[in-house]
């Protein structure tokens, strides 16, 4: 069976990588003009010329960014399996879409209202109360197209930042940390839970991902468990999807959702029965799912920027270097590294050990680390 992607990034060089043992080939569609993915032909589009092409070299259809055009997955599904559906696309692309789904479903969410302008803004900034956070409703990722207001009166400075015709603003969640649950449904619905992840972002950009999250609650593992099957039957989803939350004393409140493999589930690859990778290979493919549970405390650290001093990250025992192939560039996911241990506070050393050699990691704070 040959698998078509579409897009050729870290991400479809990764599922190659825990395809090629169940034999299967790859083709990467590119609409960026700049594919990474390597590992298998890659055809670069940059105004759908190839689409047929493409098409008539695969059996089955993934993704692996979800900033596609919608019609053209449509088109798509027309003639060939394409997983996880248009529709999850529709939904991820569109904020207010996606907390209103989030809504019906009964997965909290921020207070939320949309604004059209810098009046509007002010107003449902007053409405909500301050501090909020006003995000353009779509193209928006990792944190770009977003602003901070702590009073009103910043509504003209943030309209204008944000520069785009609609926004939603949130009202801000004073989170004890944030965390992500990654799932997979299989074709004939069967579903598989990883453990939630602990994840730490600085400069909005995630840094380090652990994985079971230390001094989780079992009732929260389960709350998370709920929200995302309650998403993943309603979209009909095959594949896996990964749910980013804020975990409040209150309890667990939604972010976003993205409807792919996800950076924070790297610490799978080494840390976890069965790989998110894989586990999203075997769901395209109509194949039963892999065991998801952890092996061991894991975290995941990303190598932003630039390149670290490889031989001494490989020296530390139980770390495993991931690269993806890519130049250095200010800000741009080169590669990461997957350290495995024993106990939480083994592993905290390790990933200390780990940051005094990656340039660009910040300090490790964890929240947990009080309670080691
Ligand atoms: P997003 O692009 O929605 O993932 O937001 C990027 C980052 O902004 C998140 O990882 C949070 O750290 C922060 N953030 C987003 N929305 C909120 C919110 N409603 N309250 C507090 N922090 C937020």
């Amino acid at each position: 069976m040959r698998i078509g992607v579409l897009g050729a990034g870290q991400l479809g060089r990764m599922l190659a990588l825990a395809g090629y043992p169940l034999a299967k080939d790859f083709v990467f569609y590119d609409m960026s003009g700049s594919p990474s993915a390597g590992l298998g032909e890659t055809i670069v589009d940059l105004d759908g010329k190839y689409l047929d092409d493409f098409l008539s070299k695969v059996d089955r259809v993934t993704y692996e960014f979800e900033h596609l055009p919608v019609d053209v997955a449509e088109k798509l599904a027309k003639h060939k399996p394409v997983h996880p559906s248009p529709r999850a696309l529709q939904v991820c692309q569109n904020r207010v879409a996606e907390k209103t789904l989030f809504g019906q479903l009964g997965i909290p969410t921020p207070e939320w209202k949309v604004a059209d302008s810098a009046d509007s803004l002010k107003a449902a900034a007053e409405e909500l109360g301050c501090p909020v956070v006003a995000k353009s409703i779509t193209e928006g990722y990792d944190g770009k197209g977003q602003a901070v207001l702590k009073s009103p009166d910043q509504a003209d400075d943030a309209w204008d930042m944000i520069g785009h015709p609609q926004v939603i603003v949130e009202k801000f969640v004073n989170f004890s940390r944030e965390v992500s649950i990654i799932a997979v449904r299989a074709e004939d619905g069967d579903v598989a839970f990883y453990p939630i992840a602990e994840n730490t972002h600085y400069e909005g950009i995630l840094r380090y991902s652990i994985a079971p999250a230390p001094g989780l609650q079992a009732h929260v593992q389960k709350d998370a468990e709920r929200y995302i099957k309650a998403l993943l039957n309603e979209l009909n989803y095959v594949g896996v999807l990964t749910l980013e939350l804020f975990e409040t004393p209150e309890g667990l409140v939604a972010n976003e959702m993205a409807p792919r493999v996800h950076n924070s589930g790297h610490w799978s690859i080494e840390g976890a029965m069965t790989s998110q990778f894989e586990n999203h290979l075997r769901a395209v493919q109509g194949l039963p799912l892999g065991a998801t549970n952890a092996i061991a405390p894991t975290c995941m650290v990303n190598v932003i920027g630039l390149e670290g001093d490889n031989a001494a990250l490989l020296a530390i025992a139980d770390t495993h270097l991931h690269r993806y192939d890519k130049a250095e560039r200010p800000g741009r996911k080169l590669a990461h590294v997957n350290v495995v241990a024993s106990s939480h506070a083994e592993l905290l050393e390790k990933v200390r050990a780990c940051q005094a050699l990656i340039p660009d990691a910040p300090p490790v704070e964890w929240s947990f680390e009080s309670t080691l």
